[in-house]
């Protein structure tokens, strides 16, 4: 192992000399990894990171050919709740190590086109506000554009991706989690389909009316006939149907129904982790006819085997604390609170995202998975991934794990281009 370490680092020297811009790259990627949070064990960890996933220049370069398609980032909630000011205070131009995602750091990461998540929490429908908070959330989306017009650019379809990414910019979709954003109504999906909204995940934690969570109870046995309308009417519009967050009776109606390919935007595969969050391997053998994608899920609480079951006993904690204390949420923080003290989950190790990768293309195939991080969602990253800057790694491993560059190029970002094309082909003119 350390004489391939040094074999890399050696090409990497060589590259440095012969190729600027990719010194430019790796240089970047150096000093943005040591300014990623302040805390010591982070630092270490970061370190550890740095050299063992080392980025060998092949690597970087097969990674520049091509780029990222990401399937979801939720930066825009982090920006509402913790910056009052919203971008005037988190102003992404310049570092914010305090989020997964600036400017820099997706540059460094050569994202060329992402989904930006417009979630709001289930309590908005109890609030009366879903679809309201929703619509403002798209605004966020539309101001976070209009104030970096040099950097990002509102994309609709796959042609807009492809061109915006070769104009150098990141193009720029909008992806609504939770089917409680349309307050039970085809008229609400439309306006905000208008808006600019192209995949909406059909629920979030909580079962809908119409469609059933993978954490929740089961109201419909996955869609009711109106949640079938509903994908139907996505269908039409061109407007991808997200099956993460949903029971797997959820999935296997969505796949019988849905005339277009589907997305997975966030989830990962439930053999590698055992969390309802991830996908069976029957769902997945289903994939290849309907053609859609599953986009891997980052998150340590998913992807680890062990961390997954400490989230699954924190879930239940959750949900009992909530009947405990039903009128205080102090209470039920702060007991949670030291519930995780005593029960910390481990990170895990880059690799454990290229597993879950390759269970995907040995149920489904190298056609059906790519990339859907959900950094600024999620509370911790395994070593060596920790923000967006770091889809480089995913390339190098895939690479010392013997794939070629087009199967790299699929998951980076080609399967996700290709379902995003049928669902508009598809969609009514
Ligand atoms: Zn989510």
């Amino acid at each position: 192992m350390a004489g391939w370490v040094k074999m890399v680092f050696k090409l990497e020297q060589n590259a440095m000399h012969r190729v600027p811009s990719l010194r430019r790259l790796l240089l970047g990627m150096a000093f943005l990894a040591t300014v990623h949070l302040g805390t010591v064990e982070n630092l270490q960890a970061q370190q550890e990171g740095a050299n063992r996933y080392q980025i060998s220049r092949r690597a970087a370069e097969i990674h520049q050919r091509g780029y990222v398609f990401d399937g979801h980032n939720d930066l825009p909630w982090e920006v509402r709740t913790k910056a009052s000011k919203f971008f005037d205070e988190f102003d992404i131009a310049k570092p914010q190590p305090q989020l997964h995602t600036d400017i820099e750091r997706l540059r460094a990461g050569n994202v060329g086109a992402q989904f930006w998540s417009v979630y709001v929490p289930v309590e908005t429908i109890a609030a009366g506000n879903a679809f309201q908070t929703t619509k403002e959330q798209i605004e966020l989306v539309h101001k976070m554009i209009a104030r970096y017009p040099e950097v990002f650019e509102l994309a609709l379809d796959a042609d807009d991706v492809e061109r915006i990414q070769a104009n150098g910019k990141i193009a720029s979709l909008i992806g609504m989690e939770g089917g409680h954003s349309i307050e039970g109504s085809i008229g609400k999906l439309r306006q905000l389909h208008s808006m600019g909204a192209r995949y909406m995940t059909l629920t979030h934690s909580e079962t809908l009316e119409w469609a059933d969570s993978a954490t929740d109870v089961s109201r419909s046995d996955g869609l009711s006939e109106f949640g079938e309308q509903i994908v139907l009417e996505m269908n039409r519009l061109g407007m991808l149907v997200d099956i993460s967050h949903v029971s797997p009776a959820t999935m296997h109606d969505a796949l019988r129904v849905s005339k277009a390919p589907v997305i997975f935007s966030h989830s990962s595969a439930r053999k590698i982790a055992d969390h309802p969050r991830n996908v069976p391997d029957d769902v997945l053998a289903e994939l290849p006819k309907n053609g859609g994608v599953v986009m891997i899920n980052f998150f340590s609480g998913f992807v680890v085997p062990e961390s997954a079951g400490v989230l699954l006993k924190q879930s239940a904690l959750r949900k009992e604390l909530k009947s405990k204390y039903p009128e205080s949420k102090e209470l039920q923080e702060r007991e949670l609170k030291q519930w995780q003290l005593k029960n910390p989950y481990p990170a895990g190790q880059a690799e454990i995202i290229v597993d879950h990768i390759e269970q995907v293309i040995r149920v489904a195939g190298i056609d059906h998975v790519g990339l859907g991080s959900d950094f600024d969602g999620i509370s911790k990253l395994p070593i060596g991934i920790e923000d967006v800057s770091k889809y480089p790694v995913i390339t190098e491993l895939m690479l010392r794990r013997g794939y070629e560059e087009e199967a790299i190029h699929k998951v980076l970002y080609g399967n996700a281009l290709r379902v995003l094309r049928q669902a508009t082909k598809i969609a009514a003119p």
